[in-house]
């Protein structure tokens, strides 16, 4: 962006409000501070960021809200971007919740995260007259060693101009100057190809007009509760299922090299290895026999404490973590 006045007159209105839609571990807070510290920073610009997520784990739902105003315009409210002119979606998965695509104005964008392949029909519920735009930014993150949220900057300033990309870019590495000097130049080439390995998505929105705004209200108040009640459906974390969390890749077992020690199992945070009993006369009594990937949030831990290398880090392509997968709950099914 060539000057602050460039950019304020490019918002033609009051303010200019991003909504970024992730879950956690894929670095959706991590790019709202990013645009919202390069635009406040070192544009010139009126802003405020913030996020909401409800615990701090990797594969919980995150929000995070940027508005960003000319700097002669103060910005006096915090309060949720609800009718936001561009959404970034970090994963595909959140298009099942309409929710996501809520309040986008009738000249909005939305940036959505999803490899090359048929529109889901999910997008219908966008605004005819909207831009669409995909970028298979976990796909390109895992290429690049870096994070998806980089992949998505850079598609976002290459959708609006007025965000210098080498401002953006400046402020994405210092990010990380002093946390992560090795991923500046990965983070680098996954902006760059975040702006130029994009699909435009012409006509799949149907609706018209701008969407509307969400507020979920509880089915329930305090006047209309029922008196006690029955869980008709009783569930525990055996039915969690964070592979939607995992940002490309997967930790792959081979048992020829396993001397079943347990480094694993120790440091997985989410009880991902099975274990049963090795066969009568054999040297282990107990054996890893497979890793569950319904589980597993791909953290790699389990691949850094492994001592025999029977555990390596592979990119995952669509069914692999399927084929692989051995239940630690068979009973636990869908
Ligand atoms: S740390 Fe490696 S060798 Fe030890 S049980 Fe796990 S996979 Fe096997
Ligand atoms: S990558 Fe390894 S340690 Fe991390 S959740 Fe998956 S199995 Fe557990």
């Amino acid at each position: 962006m060539e000057s602050v006045r460039d950019a304020a007159a490019a918002f033609g209105r009051r303010s200019f409000e991003v909504r970024f839609e992730s879950i956690g571990g894929l670095g959706a807070h991590a790019a709202g501070q990013i645009l919202a510290t390069a635009a406040v920073l070192r544009m010139g610009l009126n802003g405020a960021h913030f996020s909401s997520y409800g615990s701090e784990k990797k594969g919980s739902p995150v929000r995070s809200f940027v508005r960003l105003g000319p700097p002669d315009e103060p910005i006096r409210t915090s309060a949720p971007v609800e009718a936001p002119d561009a959404i970034v979606v970090f994963h595909a998965a959140l298009l099942r919740d309409p929710s996501t695509f809520a309040g986008l104005k009738r000249d909005g964008t939305f940036i959505y995260d999803a490899p090359p392949g048929r529109a889901p029909d999910a997008l219908a519920a966008l605004p005819r007259t909207a831009r669409v735009l995909r970028v298979d930014a976990r796909g390109i993150a895992a290429a690049e060693r870096s994070r998806p949220n980089a992949v998505l900057l850079g598609t976002l300033c290459a959708a609006f101009p007025f965000f210098s990309a080498e401002t953006m870019l400046q402020a994405l590495t210092e990010e990380f100057a002093t946390r992560r000097p090795e991923a500046v130049a990965s983070n680098e080439r996954a902006f760059r190809r975040g702006a130029t390995d994009v699909e435009a998505m012409d006509g799949v929105g149907r609706a018209d007009g701008d969407l509307p705004v969400a507020r979920p209200e509880p089915a329930w108040g305090y006047l209309t509760q029922p008196l006690g009640g029955v869980i008709p459906l009783p569930g525990n974390t055996a039915w969690n299922d964070v592979s939607w969390s995992r940002t490309g890749s997967i930790p792959v077992f081979d048992e020829a090299k396993c001397v079943h020690c347990g480094s694993c199992d120790l440091v997985c945070p989410d009880l991902c290895f099975v274990w049963g009993d090795g066969a009568p006369g054999e040297v282990f009594e107990r054996k890893l026999f497979g890793i569950d990937y319904r589980y597993c949030k791909g953290c790699m831990r389990c691949v850094e404490s492994c001592p025999t290398g029977a555990l390596t880090k592979r990119t995952e392509t669509v069914g692999l973590a399927d084929r692989l997968r051995v239940p630690l709950f068979p009973e636990v099914v869908g």
